[in-house]
């Protein structure tokens, strides 16, 4: 069965997957999510991902039992069903179908639904030849380690970073670059892996978690330090991380290049790291 799709505890197409107009998702952007993706038919970091839902959920008031065991055999489930080589996973949980109003409200059930679509990762030629960011405001709200399915700021920077030929919009809030629109950012400088810490203005990536612990176990110092555009724009190297690009060198920041214009060495080592991570 190609795409698979799950409405509260029933698989289905996902064409035939049907939710009220009135589902608080829809109404309010009142819900979290995750994406994620797998390796070899496997989920990648499923443990993190299911983590990172519930401290999401729990963050915006949320009571779903989003109970490990049976949201992670709901998932491996949809990855079996839909038999791709790989899957792109992406489960979401909102606070349900009630009548509109801004207020909680009491008594409903919150409405889980997945979607599992065959994986396409990025091609090898740009992974090669790295990509091109942009940066602009972040104009986003300040709590943005939740995962929450608003994100309207996100989709119109994104839109507007490719409308610019770029790839990802990197985001600068009060001078300081945030992450991107749909990726953490890190740089190099002076051989250190710097990168914006934990807090309110960015959602701390799964990948980034490991791509920082591979760092260190590799020798490789970590900073998690605010960075400011000067700076960021004098990189020696950049890369994105996220669930569906791994590390992604950057080789241009608006109409600049980054070092030599060529992804950079210890970006690539990086992404070595985590390859072998995964067929470890
Ligand atoms: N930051 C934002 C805003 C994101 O949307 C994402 C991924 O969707 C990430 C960072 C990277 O997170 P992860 O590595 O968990 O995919």
């Amino acid at each position: 069965m190609p795409d698979v799709g799950f409405l509260n505890g029933e698989f289905m197409p996902l064409s035939q997957v049907k939710v009220s107009i009135e589902d608080r998702g829809f109404q309010f952007g009142d819900g979290v999510y995750e994406v994620v993706r797998t390796y070899g038919g496997v989920p990648f970091q499923l443990d993190a991902h299911l983590e990172r839902l519930e401290r999401s959920a729990h963050a915006i008031h949320l009571n779903t039992s989003v109970h490990s065991k049976k949201w992670e055999e709901w998932v491996r489930e949809g990855v079996a069903r839909a038999g791709y080589p790989e899957c792109k996973v992406y489960v979401q949980v909102t606070r349900g179908v009630a009548s509109r109003d801004h207020l909680f409200p009491t008594g409903t059930t919150p409405t889980v639904t997945m979607s599992v679509r065959e994986m396409h990762p990025p091609d090898q030629a740009l992974r090669q030849a790295g990509v091109v960011v942009m940066t602009m405001d972040d104009l986003r709200w300040g709590r943005c380690d939740i995962k929450s399915i608003n994100l309207l700021p996100n989709v119109l920077a994104r839109q507007r970073a490719s409308e610019s030929g770029a790839f990802e919009a990197i985001l600068v809030r009060q001078d300081m670059v945030t992450e991107g629109a749909v990726s953490n950012v890190m740089m190099i400088s002076a051989g250190r892996v710097i990168t914006p810490p934990e807090g309110p203005h960015i959602l701390s990536g799964v990948t980034r978690q490991r791509v920082l612990s591979l760092a260190r176990k590799g020798g490789i110092s970590v900073e998690e330090r605010n960075i400011d555009l000067g700076e960021f724009r004098r990189a020696e190297e950049a890369f994105l991380t996220g669930t569906t690009i791994e590390v992604l060198p950057v080789v241009r920041i608006d109409d600049a290049p980054v070092g030599n214009g060529q992804p950079g060495l210890l970006t690539k080592r990086l992404h070595s790291l985590f390859q072998e991570e995964i067929t470890s």
